[in-house]
């Protein structure tokens, strides 16, 4: 179960962050912040790397000898005749070199499968600790498609970088200086021929390499821009359909997936010339200018034929080899700058100062220890000077000077127009905004406005359920199995029972992504139930009773009423006849605190409380 009244979890004080983030994150993001962040999770596993990349190391080294080999095996042939012993000799060695670079090759895909596969994915793990530990606003500024696409992003291209580095760039880093190495053995000219062509591809390859990179952002940009818009149509549905969009909503996609089509034509043009360039220079140079060089050598009898023999199995593995190494090395660009954009698009903007550390820096619960006060919330909390600003319009005052006492079990209702700060005020209530020390006392004390929240049960206007099962929706919160018979009891007196057996799987059935499948009535009910389970001294209800039918507004206030016997409680409300029994009611007005008292002293004083009241119809609040 959750803490009770009693024990509030510790939370972390304002400002802490974990030792990682500090170092990451600390302030603004640097450019290669998400490399960084990339490489101290590398480090965590360091060992493992290494073990594996000394696989491909003694695999490739085994299979840089090769051209070494063939040019011995032919000058032996030439010179001894296919039958003497040392030919055999060379091609035992060059047999066993080949099953070498095999054997070391398969161990260091072992070694891989068994020490870096599972590292691949928990690199995601890592990055969603982080990113659910994010406070309230974070995930107000941004698309929470975007969120999870750019988790999966850097997931991904982390698993391709690691997946290179081992695969592609271990051989590459052994192959390439002992190809020009043993060119230089051969002879210098044809050393500094191929150590010319290296350097020219690298030259002209990241030119072509850097456009085609600016030319495939463009693309991804423009595919996620796509992808986010079509992704907001699906979770707008409902409107959609009310006000039949179909058409236009398709018709605007199909417009945007004319840019992406533009931004994929000018990529793939550019791959094009970026190969075309490679192609240039490997068949049109230095395939004519070194066979010609090395024929004149062996001809003027500068070079043996084993030498020969050397060079030109070198130029023929050469060719695949070297283009491979500039396109990863465009290819490596590419992905740091994903990465790049993703990590700074989850953690650049907005300051992550208030995460919680979850994930393997804070194994135990996820929550650090508050050095705080450590008063224990009882039900009785004061606001003092209360006032706040939104952080996106920091002039913009929404609340000011809200100072307010309640009493241990006092049913408070909070009543104001929309837009007057209502909604803002139980955020405040709840910690997702940090407040000024100071401003929130418990007993006397000061304590942070989020060790209050932890005193707090909360059923919301509109409760969104997880697409999991009733019970699993009942239970959310409870950090222990809650027997059955408890969520059933808590069903019951929240009057969900009823509907609950009705369903196909009863407890089981699942309610739909965002809790579809059933009405904002029942969806209520089960929120209360939920609540039921989190008993907590203080209860919070944001417009509990709006939008329901008359059936549903007795069941809900009904089960409202058990739930919060004994509480403090908070109640926002549209329905002023709903607070008729509420001990305090509080008008807000442009987020001032402008008149307080009972239902009927209130409408005596005959003020804005009294013009609320006199203007409703049907039991609604005039909403502007
Ligand atoms: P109520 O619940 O009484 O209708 P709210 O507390 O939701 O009012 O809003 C109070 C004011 O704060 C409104 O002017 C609203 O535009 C503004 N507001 C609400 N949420 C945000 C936000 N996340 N960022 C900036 N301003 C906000």
């Amino acid at each position: 179960m959750r803490p009770t009244g009693e024990e509030i979890p510790r939370q972390q004080p304002r400002g802490a962050v974990s030792r990682a983030d500090s170092q990451v994150d600390g302030g603004a993001l640097g450019p290669h912040a998400g490399l960084r962040f990339l490489l101290g999770f590398v480090a965590t596993f360091r060992g493992a790397l290494l073990a594996v990349m000394a696989s491909f190391v003694a695999s490739s080294l085994a299979i840089s000898v090769l051209p070494v080999l063939v040019g011995r095996l032919v000058q032996a042939v030439a010179r001894e005749g296919v039958s003497a012993g040392v030919v055999y000799w060379y091609a035992l060695l060059l047999i066993g070199a080949n099953l070498i670079h095999d054997l070391f090759w398969r161990g260091g895909e072992v070694l891989y499968r068994r020490l870096l596969v599972h590292r691949g994915y928990e690199c995601e793990d890592v990055l969603f600790g982080r990113v659910i530990g994010q406070p309230y606003p974070y995930f107000v500024g941004k698309f929470t498609g975007k969120i999870s696409s750019f988790v999966a992003t850097i997931g991904r291209e982390f698993r391709d970088t690691l997946d290179a580095a081992c695969f592609t760039y271990v051989e590459l880093v052994v192959r390439i200086p002992a190809t020009v190495f043993i060119m230089f053995a051969v002879n210098v000219w044809s050393g500094l021929t191929f150590l010319g062509a290296v350097l020219l591809m690298l030259v002209v390859g990241r030119r072509t390499a850097r456009r085609a990179f600016r030319a495939e952002k463009k693309l991804a940009d423009e595919t996620s821009e796509l992808d986010g818009h079509v992704i907001d149509i699906i979770a707008n549905f409902v409107s959609v359909k009310s006000f039949h969009q179909e058409r236009a909503e398709y018709a605007e996609v199909r417009r945007r997936r004319r840019r992406v089509i533009d931004a994929a034509r000018r990529s793939s043009l550019w791959d094009i010339v970026f190969w075309a360039s490679m192609a240039v220079i490997v068949r049109y140079l230095v395939w004519p200018l070194s066979i010609l060089l090395n024929l004149y050598l062996y001809r003027s009898g500068q070079l043996s034929l084993a030498e020969f023999a050397t060079f030109l199995s070198v130029l023929v593995m050469f060719s695949d080899f070297i283009w491979m190494m500039v396109w990863e090395i465009a290819q490596l660009n590419l992905r740091l700058a994903r990465l790049e954009e993703a990590y700074h698009y989850l953690f650049g903007a907005d300051p992550v100062q208030a995460a919680i550390a979850v994930g393997p820096e804070s194994p135990a619960s996820g929550l650090q220890v508050d050095a705080g006060s450590s008063a224990v919330v009882s039900g009785q909390v004061e606001l003092r000077g209360l006032a706040f600003a939104y952080p996106d319009s920091p002039t913009r005052s929404v609340l000011s000077d809200i100072t307010l006492a309640i009493a241990a079990g006092e049913k408070i209702g909070v009543v104001g127009r929309s837009g007057s700060g209502k909604t803002t005020l139980v955020k405040l209530l709840l910690g997702y905004y940090p407040l000024p020390a100071g401003t929130v006392l418990v007993s006397g004390c000061p304590v942070s406005n989020d060790r209050l929240a932890a005193a707090i049960s909360y059923v919301p206007q509109d409760t969104a359920l997880f697409h999991r099962s009733i019970r699993d929706n009942i239970t959310y919160g409870a950090s222990v199995a809650v027997p059955e018979q408890e969520v059933q009891t808590a069903a019951t007196r929240a009057h969900a029972h009823g509907f609950i057996t009705r369903a196909p799987q009863g407890y089981d059935t699942l309610v739909g992504e965002r809790g579809i499948r059933l009405s904002t009535g029942q969806r209520q009910r089960i929120a209360i139930a939920r609540a039921f389970l989190d008993d907590k001294p203080i209860l919070i209800l944001d417009e509990a009773t709006s939008a329901l039918d008359s059936e549903s507004e007795v069941l809900v206030q009904h089960a409202l009423e058990q739930l919060w016997a004994g509480k403090t409680v908070i109640a926002v409300a549209h329905r002023l006849s709903t607070l008729r029994n509420m001990d305090r009611i509080i008008v807000l007005a442009d987020g001032e605190i402008v008149e307080q008292g009972t239902h009927t002293e209130l409408l005596a004083a005959a003020g804005r409380y009294q013009a609320l009241w006199e203007r409703q119809s049907g039991g609604m609040l005039p909403v502007d």
